[in-house]
């Protein structure tokens, strides 16, 4: 919806409208906040980082107090949605400090959600807290049911505790979407069997394809399966009715008529998504990315210590939207093995 002027607007839950400050140059408007609270995670999927990463000296992080202030920038200027993510954001020692804070912008109503993408080995600790500071959702990646593959794929985790973290999610009342990426050779055969489970649990099952971000010991070939491929398998034993269930999100849903769960795919590679794009994404160093799939990044960093007020802030904001690209182009370099991006997936936040 624009006001009488064209400028788009943000329809609160009170039904009052706000005018919408980050506005692209292709018309989109930017609603949607990605914030890597750390680099560090407790696994090391062998898609998304070497076994042997260098993490950043902790001095370089944002404290909380920055982060926060960088996060309440963006909501005033029109974001509604917010997601934590990492590395492993709950592995970041004193998290539940940011979350409460930024609560603070759910229970006044300019922040329509808050949520996080975590690996569920520190739900069980975490999932009461979260849901008492109006965590409705989490996003739990999750590849396979099978303990040893579950080994092998991220290297460290024990997947015993991720059930449990789930269990503790849900018996504190959030709903989880499960995201599992889909791994040629290694899952492929396992995807039926993740969707019967999500569903049967009542959560909804996204499939990912692999995208060719930062080096990792594998080769990107080995291990990219089109989710057209995917979708054609699970096309032979069950039904798909097309829904226009929007999470605000890149996935694209359908729901499965013989579980009558959601299924959602994300096809950076097969099918870019980028036209309705209304996301950036913010490092733990206060880099902002206007694109997953772009190198083009501004520094908040510099502006949000420079000042104790946001005026520098604000206008760095304003003109790395003037930037934000059209689209990403993600080729996985069959000749040379290279990244497409240099950046690994836990840099920029998934
Ligand atoms: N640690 C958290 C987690 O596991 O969900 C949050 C960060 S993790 C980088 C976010 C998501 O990115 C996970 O679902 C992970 O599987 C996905 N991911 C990481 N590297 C990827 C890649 N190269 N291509 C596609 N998805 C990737």
């Amino acid at each position: 919806m624009a006001l009488p002027n064209g400028i788009p607007t943000i329809e609160l839950d009170r039904g009052e409208l706000r005018p919408n400050a980050l506005v692209d140059p292709f018309q989109r408007a930017i609603t949607y906040l990605r914030v890597s609270v750390t680099d560090r995670c407790d696994f090391r999927c062998v898609y998304c980082m070497a076994e042997h990463m260098t993490f950043l000296p902790k001095a370089d992080l944002l404290s909380f107090e920055e982060l926060d202030r960088l996060c309440s920038a963006f909501i005033a200027k029109g974001v509604t949605k917010l997601r934590l993510t990492g590395g492993e954001p709950l592995v970041r020692r004193g998290i539940m400090t940011l979350v409460s804070s930024l609560s603070r912008h759910l229970a006044s109503g300019v922040l329509k959600e808050l949520t996080l993408t975590t690996n569920g080995s520190q739900l069980e600790r975490y999932a009461s807290e979260l849901e008492a500071n109006g965590i409705k959702r989490v996003n739990v990646s999750l590849d396979t049911l099978n303990a040893d593959k579950f080994r092998a794929i991220t290297r460290w985790g024990d997947l015993d505790k991720v059930i449990a973290g789930i269990d503790a999610a849900q018996a504190a009342g959030l709903q989880i979407k499960i995201n599992a990426v889909a791994l040629k050779g290694v899952n492929d055969e396992e995807i039926a069997g993740l969707l019967e489970w999500a569903h049967g649990r009542g959560m909804d099952l996204t499939v990912i394809e692999v995208m060719p971000l930062g080096n990792v010991d594998e080769s990107r070939l080995d291990q990219y399966l089109p989710l057209s491929i995917v979708r054609a398998r699970l096309a032979e034993h069950y039904t798909f009715e097309e829904i226009d269930y929007r999470t605000g999100g890149p996935a694209r849903y359908v729901r499965v008529k013989e579980t009558g769960g959601r299924l959602g795919f994300i096809t950076p590679l097969t099918h870019n998504f980028c036209e309705s794009c209304n996301r950036v994404r913010i490092t733990c160093t206060g880099t902002l990315y206007m694109c997953l799939g772009q190198n083009d990044a501004a520094d908040l960093r510099s502006p949000l210590r420079a000042s104790g007020n946001d005026t520098l802030l604000h206008a760095a904001i304003d003109e790395a939207i003037t930037r934000k690209p059209k689209g990403h182009d993600f080729v996985i370099d069959r000749r040379h093995q290279r990244p497409a991006l240099p950046r690994h997936m836990s840099m920029t936040g998934g």
